[in-house]
């Protein structure tokens, strides 16, 4: 197979040498072979020598890289990389844990293989392809995920129609690629505890999976706290502050995510009068609480999903821990988030710490959190650690 060509520009060959997986438009001197979205192509520098070979794409991102080596891009290199993901989420603990059947099994780059994700949800897995690349091919990578994770996986879903580029234009339609038909949803289990999860109607591929670590953390200090758990969607934070919380209320101004919040602490504690989940906007309910609080977890969605609305977000994340930061009870712990990608670990920390100075309040940070193992990110493409949090002591 002939594949297309990309050269770099003289002196533009830097950061694929540093094995950074996208390359810029604005880089190429030269595109032969005329591809077309999803196409693979090789990269070569000014002076022929090949770089890399990845998808092919007409954005600002011309190349997602997957692989720094001379490569046939068929059945065989993705099922190694299938493997691979696989072998290091086996030896991270993460796959064939006692106790937890929802993880990542592939992280875009930070497996190598920018524009695919796959969550698997028991024997579920679902597919989200961001390319074209990886969409032409979805239906080869499900054969793979089931042959990968055989015994455990044994339908793969595609949810593919809101994560590919709108003006591709390739008419994706989300259903089941390989296996039985699943239906929607399942009830999984994350360190034994229940929660219920449709893969088809929920956020993202139905279930934050990468706040797993920081559910756990939040244990070790919500014993006897009165906790809200502001943005909690499904009510991860809460099934787990149930276990030793005086009190819980579950936030969320989607009336949908509140009711699967409310099912998911029933399942795990029955009719307990400890939880309460409450359909409401975070600022105007912070903004009417007194300091009734001793506990908060803000993990709002992204605020920016560009950098042109960067300053915006950087704002919000402000403007939201000032109040939570005013509001919470002396001796209060704040678990504060931000899953923007355009918003760095230093920004997000200055956003908080101008929050923290303006209230006057004595403000330490207890731990830095970030992105659970399954989630890895590539030390040659910092801008897969979106996921930071700060778990803050209020005097
Ligand atoms: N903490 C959750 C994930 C949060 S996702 C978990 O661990 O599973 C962000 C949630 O914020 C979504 O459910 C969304 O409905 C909610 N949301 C968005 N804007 C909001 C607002 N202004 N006030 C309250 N909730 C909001």
């Amino acid at each position: 197979m002939t594949l297309a060509r990309v050269s770099l520009k003289k002196g533009k060959d830097q950061s694929v040498r540093r094995y950074h997986p996208w390359i810029f438009s604005g880089a190429i001197s030269e595109t032969t072979g005329s591809p077309a979205e999803g196409d693979v192509v090789e990269v070569f520098a000014s002076d022929g020598t090949y770089l890399a070979t990845g998808h092919w794409a007409p954005g600002s991102i011309a190349v997602r890289i997957f692989s720094f080596r001379r490569c046939e891009p068929e059945r065989e290199f993705f099922r190694k990389k299938l493997y691979d993901a696989f072998a290091f989420r086996l030896n991270a603990g993460i796959a064939g844990r006692s106790g937890t059947d929802v993880w990542r099994m592939i992280h875009g780059e930070g497996d190598g293989l920018p524009g695919l994700i796959v969550d698997i949800y028991g024997s579920v897995a679902v597919l989200q392809a961001h390319t074209a690349g990886f969409w032409h091919i979805r239906s080869m990578i499900a054969e793979l995920i089931i042959e990968v994770l055989q015994g455990t996986v044994t339908s793969v879903y595609d949810k593919s129609e809101a994560t590919l580029p709108y003006m591709a234009k390739l008419g994706a339609v989300n259903r089941y690629l390989a296996g039985e038909d699943a239906g929607a949803g399942a009830i999984v289990t994350e360190n034994g505890m229940k929660f219920s999860v449709n893969w088809q109607t929920g956020q993202k591929t139905g279930f934050f999976i990468d706040q797993r670590d920081s559910r756990s953390l939040l244990t070790t200090y919500s014993e006897g706290r009165r906790v809200l758990n502001m943005f909690g969607y499904s009510g991860g934070f809460s099934v787990y502050a149930m276990q030793n919380a005086a009190a819980v209320h579950t936030v969320d101004s989607s009336s949908a995510a509140i009711a699967l919040a409310d099912e998911n602490v029933r399942m795990n504690y029955g009719d307990d009068i400890r939880h309460k989940g409450y359909v409401a906007d975070a600022f105007t309910y912070l903004a009417e609480i007194n300091r009734d609080y001793d506990l908060m977890v803000l993990d709002p969605p992204a605020f920016a999903k560009h950098h042109n609305a960067l300053d915006k977000a950087l704002q919000g994340y402000r403007r939201l821990n000032a109040i939570a930061i005013e509001k919470i009870r002396p001796g209060g712990i704040i678990f504060t988030f931000s899953c923007s990608q355009v918003v760095s670990r230093e920004d997000f920390r200055r956003s908080v710490f101008v929050a923290a100075a303006n209230t006057g309040r004595n403000v330490r940070i207890l731990h830095q959190t970030g992105q659970p193992p399954d989630h890895p990110v590539s030390i040659y493409h910092p801008e897969s650690e979106y996921l930071k949090g700060l778990v803050l002591f209020i005097e």
